[in-house]
């Protein structure tokens, strides 16, 4: 008989109640046991929805209070000296200290967190380990064996999760020395043998070892590390199944094949192609665990296709053949029941954790019952949208589809090379050298959320609403002005967030009310749903920009969304690829930028945030993304004139990798985060010897601190050793939504006096 299982599901709740008891917890407004009630009645509801829609070995240890990662490194004793408690074992005040830093504390004084970073190449976040030179670990916290004795109690049958020694190892970081984390794994496994052996103790048939890192270009030392790792811990007890997802396992298909463990679980969403070889290089003693109904997306699966590769596997494996969704449900909503605003087609399309758990029951009864109604029930419904949605008229857009096709290169080509365009742009706008300017946005106060509250409960007439934001956009333009700023924005404060503002006035973008996902801790978010073709039906921006402009004779700056960062912050269509979907919503933007153009405004900034997220995981796949997002970002950008500037912008300081697509994309200016790392991202920018205008930023928007003048100053003059002065901007990091009047103004007066020092000096 196949068996179905789910590898985790989303732990913060349907209603989000994790997220709502953790803040509580926070604020001092909920205690320790109330925290963990509900953490079991999340726990157990969890199990029971997998259960009732039919998954039989249930996932127990992905439930975090914050994130699985740092259970892991509480589990193994992996805490920082700065967080470890004068004596006994760790508590959930170590845990979230360790999550979030603590500002003063009885034993040790201040803290900061642990470093925050992105899981593979999901929008999730996960504290990284800090290893030291010597590091000792020991089984320090014992939720898991609870969490299997709750389930157990609950009478479910279980198989818990573990982060593989490899994987824990890689996504950590050394801390106090050079050496090779690699070096730490015999002192690891002895904690996995322990864990291994508790479990077995406790009835557990088969354990889970999450070991993604086998999806990556792996050094020749740690696939290595791999055999010997496994072959110490094939003595402990208990069957293992290693999980491998987010991508193929390519050259390490036959490593992963081949270590000495019980089972192996691949990704077929995102690596069909990896069947059906492992077919044949599986030893046929293991049990094959095929990801076929994809974790990370919100749409229904084609059971008919699945059902085909699961047939053919079956043929081969028989009994050893399990079915999964492809990776963890934490990266999709948890229950699309709850939509209650959605019309009933879209609906029809859509599959959130509960239904994506059905769609694997579904294929795993037909397997084993061919003829089971339920089963076949499921199977017709699924043929049925998928033939609706082949011939909807509200995904397949003819207008679209033609303007795609009638693209041309010089579409995404300016009309002449920078510099020439410089020239006539410098012209036109007469900045003087080091013009200043902002990020885009201005701090979004409890009064604009009030009134885009009350606009969206039909509270404000759209009338009203325009009043009050115009006042926001007045306001933040006499603040620009008094300050000296050159380039001037209009402060988005009509905009919620820098996504969705524009998905909202797409065609073929949708929204669901309850479909969070866990981003890190408590913070969760709710990506818009590409659909289907998407255009623009009109202007979105131009409105607020024109009116921002008439409001002063400097500069002003339209501010859009680029191509790219809309795509990888929204669930995407798996019926097109990511290359199309972006050309998509190119051409929307590029109306806009237009529109914009022939409206009078002089600079338009395209934000590109999440432009180098979109690295896949594997090198071999890098060119390639990098040649169409940038070619994106292009034909947004090159419908306009040589004297029309275009910005874009990026938040974040790694550019080694990417700076020559960023110089394929050909932006005139382009400002990004530098300050914290004391310019010495410019390197790269430097080596490359990067030809357009750059706006390093001078100061942290992250933090509430006011640098004074001298020190921009000085951080501009490190700048200008890298970057030609004539060539350099002044701004600050990234936008200043998150902050407030009073400090924003102070740190932007120190600006203006250090841009205008240093021009004195150059002059
Ligand atoms: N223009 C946006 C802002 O200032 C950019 C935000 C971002 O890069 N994350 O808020
Ligand atoms: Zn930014």
């Amino acid at each position: 008989m196949a068996l179905s299982h789910s590898l985790g599901f989303p732990r913060i709740g349907a209603d989000r109640e994790l997220k709502k008891a953790l803040e509580a917890h926070w604020k001092g407004e909920l205690d320790d046991a109330g925290l963990r009630a509900v953490g079991r009645q999340l726990r157990a509801a969890h199990w029971q929805l997998q259960k009732d829609a039919g998954i039989e070995l249930l996932p127990v240890g992905d439930f975090a209070w914050y994130d699985q990662v740092l259970s892991h490194s509480l589990a193994f004793g992996v805490i920082p000296e700065r967080f470890r408690p004068q004596s006994g074992k760790p508590s959930l005040d170590t845990l979230f200290a360790m999550a979030r830093g603590v500002s003063h504390s009885s034993c040790c004084g201040a803290a900061h967190a642990q470093e925050l970073t992105k899981w593979f190449d999901t929008n999730y976040h996960y504290l990284v380990p800090e290893f030291s030179v010597d590091q000792q670990f020991q089984l320090s916290w014992e939720q898991l064996f609870e969490e299997v004795e709750e389930a157990h109690s609950l009478g479910h049958k279980v198989k818990p999760v573990l982060i593989g020694p490899l994987t824990y190892l890689w996504l950590g970081k050394t801390k106090g020395g050079e050496f090779e984390r690699l070096d730490l794994l015999e002192r690891l496994l002895p904690v996995y043998g322990e864990i291994l052996q508790r479990l077995a103790a406790q009835g557990v048939e088969w354990v889970q070892i999450d070991e993604p890192i086998l999806a990556l270009d792996l050094p020749q030392a740690w696939k290595n590390a791999f055999e010997r790792g496994y072959n110490i811990l094939q003595r402990e007890p208990g069957k293992k199944l290693i999980a491998t997802y987010f991508g193929g396992l390519e050259d390490n298909l036959g490593l992963a094949a081949n270590l000495p463990v019980d089972g192996l679980h691949i990704d077929l969403v995102r690596a069909p192609e990896q069947f059906p070889s492992i077919l044949d290089r599986l030893p046929t003693y293991k049990v094959l665990s095929l990801g076929v109904v994809n974790g990370r997306n919100v749409w229904r699966t084609d059971l008919d296709k699945a059902l085909a590769i699961l047939q053919q596997a079956q043929e081969r494996l028989g009994e050893r053949l399990w079915v999964a969704p492809s990776c963890s449900l934490l990266h999709s909503p948890v229950d699309l029941n709850l939509e209650d605003q959605l019309d009933s087609e879209l609906k029809s399309w859509l599959a959130f954790a509960v239904q994506k758990c059905e769609e694997v029951a579904a294929l795993t009864t037909t397997l084993n019952d061919p003829q089971n109604a339920k089963a076949q029930a499921a199977l017709a419904a699924s043929r049925a949208v998928q033939a609706s949605r082949a011939q909807s008229p509200r995904i397949h857009k003819p207008a679209v589809q033609a303007r795609l096709a009638a693209i041309s290169a010089a579409d995404s080509r300016r009309q002449s090379p920078f510099v020439q365009r410089i020239e006539r742009q410098r012209a036109r706008l007469q900045l003087p050298a080091l013009p200043t300017t902002t990020i885009g946005s201005f701090p979004q106060t409890p009064a604009i959320r009030q009134a885009r509250q009350a606009f969206k409960q039909g509270k404000l007439s759209p009338a009203e609403y325009r009043e009050a934001m115009h006042g926001e956009i007045r306001h933040a333009v006499e603040v620009q002005e008094n300050l000296g700023l050159d380039v001037l924005v209009h402060g988005e404060a009509e905009r919620n967030d820098m996504v969705e503002y524009f998905a909202e006035q797409l065609d073929g973008y949708a929204f669901s009310r309850f479909g969070w996902v866990q981003s890190y801790g408590s913070r969760c978010v709710k990506p818009a749903l590409i659909y289907g073709d998407l255009s623009r039906p009109q202007p979105m921006t131009v409105e607020w920009i024109r009116y921002a402009q008439t409001l002063t004779g400097k500069v002003m700056k339209g501010m859009l969304t680029g191509p790219v960062t809309m795509l990888l912050w929204s669930f995407p269509r798996e019926d097109l690829s990511r290359e199309q979907q972006a050309r998509q919503l190119a051409l929307a933007i590029r109306d806009e930028v237009q529109d914009l153009e022939a409206a009078g405004i002089k600079i338009v900034q395209i934000d590109e945030a999440a432009f180098r997220e979109g690295l896949p995981l594997r090198q071999a796949g890098w060119q390639d993304y990098l040649d169409w997002a940038a070619e994106a970002f292009r034909l947004a950008a090159c419908g306009v004139r040589d004297d029309t500037q275009i910005h874009t912008h990026m938040c974040y300081s790694e550019f080694n990798d990417v700076i020559e697509a960023i110089a394929a994309m050909d932006a005139d200016v382009i400002t990004i985060e530098t300050s914290r790392s004391d310019m010495q991202l410019l390197e790269a920018f430097e080596a490359f010897n990067y030809p357009n205008d750059i706006g390093p930023g001078v100061y942290d928007i992250h933090s509430p601190r006011v640098p004074d003048s001298a020190e921009m100053v000085k951080l501009l003059r490190k700048a200008a050793q890298r970057i030609p002065a004539a060539r350099l901007w002044v701004n600050p990091d990234c936008g200043l939504k998150t902050r407030a009047w009073a400090e924003t103004e102070a740190a932007l007066v120190n600006m203006v006096a250090a841009a205008r020092q240093l021009r004195g000096e150059l002059a």
